[in-house]
């Protein structure tokens, strides 16, 4: 009896998180709780950074890269929410245990806050808010195209964002050049968009890093784009696997002629694009080098070298 009535428990605990679970203000709540203010500048002016870090198999991947990343971001913004590193690593890993989640999309968000003084307009007045919230492990090419290979379209309406107006290596929310994009993509019937610089240099898409191959080597842009932790990780995996690799600029018309096209996404790991515009790559599958190297990263996410463990609570 005692046993069912603590079965009873956990399901209505796992249902209260079934859609994700936040933490705000010292408390773990269901994502459908959590809410900032309408003011809040993170939200009116894109005032705000964040960093996303997945939880896979019930351990977190390279937190502490992540972590690094995201110190990194708040320190360039001129945000400081008051918490040490020590702590967010604890509010993430609670909120996460509580959710139940063992698959997990982490997202930890600093925002500018509302300005202490009512009416100001000097960023410095402002309180920063840190909050933090977990879902599902989200995917950002759906899971059975994801082996196979997407389609991605390089965008003509829109070009990244100058990389001197907004600074692609803060990790940000603002995405109006990404979702011109995805609009133009979509519309053509592609999975993605991939965006250009002023200069025609790749860059990278809504959320993930871009490799090609070609001639046996690998290619990832130089500038323009966030230093993706899986972007690290493949470059490494890449390292070991003793496949020569360049951080250089690509223009557009050399990426259509490489061998093989990839994406590196902490929403889905390393994914195959098995086609850029007209362009098909690797007779529209996932090319053999992606492969090795997709299933190394899994291979990776796995292993206690890279993975803090988490305890649940549920
Ligand atoms: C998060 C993100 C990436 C990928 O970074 P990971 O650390 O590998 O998840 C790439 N580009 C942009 C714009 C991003 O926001």
């Amino acid at each position: 009896m005692v046993i069912q009535q603590n079965e009873m428990e956990v399901a209505a605990l796992s249902d209260k998180y079934a859609s994700g679970a936040a933490w705000m203000n010292g408390e773990v709540i269901p994502i459908g709780e959590a809410s900032i203010p309408v003011n809040d500048w993170g939200l009116i002016h894109s005032d705000i950074t964040y960093d996303v870090v997945p939880v896979w198999n019930g351990g977190f991947f390279r937190i502490q890269d992540y972590l690094d990343r995201f110190f990194e971001s708040m320190k360039a913004l001129r945000l400081d929410p008051k918490m040490t590193r020590g702590k967010i690593q604890e509010v993430l890993t609670e909120m996460v245990s509580i959710s139940g989640f063992r698959n997990s999309y982490v997202s930890m968000v600093c925002s500018r806050g509302l300005p202490r003084v009512s009416g100001s307009r000097d960023p410095r007045d402002c309180a920063n808010y840190f909050y933090s919230w977990c879902v599902p492990y989200i995917h950002v090419i759906k899971p059975d195209i994801e082996v196979i290979g997407a389609s991605a379209l390089i965008a003509e309406s829109v070009k990244r964002i100058p990389d001197n107006s907004i600074n692609p290596i803060v990790k940000n929310y603002h995405w109006g050049d990404f979702t011109v994009g995805l609009f133009e993509a979509k519309d053509s019937s592609y999975e993605t968009v991939i965006l250009t610089d002023q200069d025609g240099n790749i860059t990278e898409g809504p959320g993930f890093n871009i490799f090609a191959i070609r001639n046996g080597t690998l290619i990832t842009p130089k500038s323009g784009v966030l230093s993706g932790i899986s972007r690290k990780t493949v470059l490494e995996i890449a390292e070991g696997l003793g496949i020569r690799t360049e951080i250089r600029n690509i223009k557009k018309t050399e990426l259509l002629r490489t061998d093989e096209v990839f994406i590196s996404t902490s929403g889905g790991g390393v994914i195959p694009i098995a086609k850029v515009n007209e362009q098909i790559f690797s007779d529209g599958q996932c090319g053999a080098v992606t492969l090795e190297i997709r299933k190394t990263y899994w291979t990776w996410m796995n292993s206690p070298a890279y993975r803090t463990e988490i305890f649940y609570k549920n």
